[in-house]
């Protein structure tokens, strides 16, 4: 691992990884640029007690809370890659200040799980949550709408749609003080919301942040949560990918605003991080040449076609091949944040921009042996 991308990149292996009651190690290498340790910094008063009584502060451990700055990876719509930052783990005070608790009738479904798509036990399938933030209780019917259409994104992208009998779909229904979130349209809103997503994280407009400890608290809710998309009720385009979680029980959260339409390919993009291990494919981040070892991650390499082939490594055996990213899968210098010395597999993916809306071949393997791993409980 290069000494110059310490700040955003932890050891990969194990050691690094979650301890989970399945899959002891799905993060490794470069996907897990986007390390993020938790800080505990809410004070959860927004669930109601009756339907969330997993709240953190009652006897709930949010893990880790050590960090003061979580590691995420966003994109702006400026340009083609996404971005790596480094943001406060507290929320703003501006915010923290506005929360109120949930009046009585506000409770009243708060919490509430209903399931978009179950297709068996959920210690043998993918388990995705998705929970609303910034719907009133008079909203809830919104978000399920709007989770619904969510998921349809998601779903009409492969792997994921031969594979959907591979997954649970849950919904989690937030209730929020107000509508819409915090920095939407303008810097200076602030929003009472469940979860506490918000616009103008560290700055950055399109950089929506959430409230993890309060992710945590509602993700609970539903059976076994894997993946967890947080749906801000928003027409502005941003989002936030939160992987290599650890001391939560699941592997990855991802932000999106409901009513923009490329914020669904965020949250394809980071599960795509936590299921299929795969690497960040474009260039930008770090200077210089790779010169770490051969990463862990199934769709980058340091090694160029021949040798690739002559090893018989990585995506040698779909060298050559018509690829749904576009023209043949090969080997493209430029990835994992580098633009030399590493390699991916096409010009262009969903792990490099979103430009197609198409995994190439070899992370399209790296997702269908991911989602295995969850289904066979590995
Ligand atoms: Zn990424």
């Amino acid at each position: 691992m290069p000494a110059s991308s310490s700040r955003q990149l932890r050891p990969s292996g194990p050691s690094g990884s979650p301890s989970r009651r399945r899959r002891p190690a799905l993060f490794g290498g470069l996907a897990g640029a986007v390390a993020l340790v938790l800080c505990a910094s809410g004070v959860l008063g927004g669930s109601g007690a009756a339907a969330a009584p997993a709240v953190p502060g009652q006897g709930e451990s949010p893990g880790t809370a050590a960090a003061t700055v979580d590691h995420v990876e966003h994109f702006d719509g400026s340009g083609p890659a996404g971005y790596r930052s480094g943001v406060p783990a507290a929320a703003p005070d501006r915010l923290v200040e506005r929360r109120r608790p949930l009046a009585p009738v506000e409770r009243r479904g708060d919490g509430r799980v209903s399931a978009l798509q179950r297709t068996g036990p959920s210690a043998e399938r993918l388990d995705i949550v998705l929970i609303g933030d910034g719907y009133t209780a008079d909203q809830q019917e919104d978000f399920r709408q709007d989770a619904e259409a969510k998921w349809a994104d998601v779903a009409a992208i492969e792997p994921f749609t031969s594979h959907t009998g591979q997954m649970n779909v849950w919904t989690v229904e937030a209730v929020s003080r107000d509508s819409g979130v915090s920095g939407d349209p303008a810097q200076d809103v602030v929003k009472d919301t469940a979860l506490g997503t918000y616009f103008w994280c560290d700055g950055m407009e399109r950089l929506l942040c959430a409230d993890l400890t309060r992710v945590d608290s509602y993700a609970r809710q539903a059976p076994a949560a894997d993946i967890v998309i947080v749906v801000a009720n928003s027409a502005k385009y941003g989002g936030a990918g939160y992987n290599r979680l650890t001391g939560y029980p699941f592997d990855g959260v991802s932000t999106l605003s409901s009513d923009h339409d490329s914020s669904s390919l965020i949250a394809v993009h980071e599960a795509a991080h936590s299921i299929g291990r795969l690497a960040d494919e474009y260039d930008e981040g770090e200077s210089g040449v790779y010169q770490g070892p051969e990463p862990e991650d199934v769709n980058i390499s340091t090694y160029p076609a021949q040798e690739m082939a002559d090893r018989g490594a990585k995506w040698h055996d779909w060298l050559g091949k018509p690829d749904p990213a576009g023209g043949s899968t090969g080997t493209f210098e430029g990835a994992g944040y580098y633009g030399q010395g590493l390699y991916r597999p096409t010009e262009t993916s969903l792990m490099r921009d979103f430009s197609v809306r198409e995994f190439n071949n070899p992370s399209r393997q790296g997702l269908v042996d991911g989602f295995e791993r969850y289904t066979h409980g590995e």
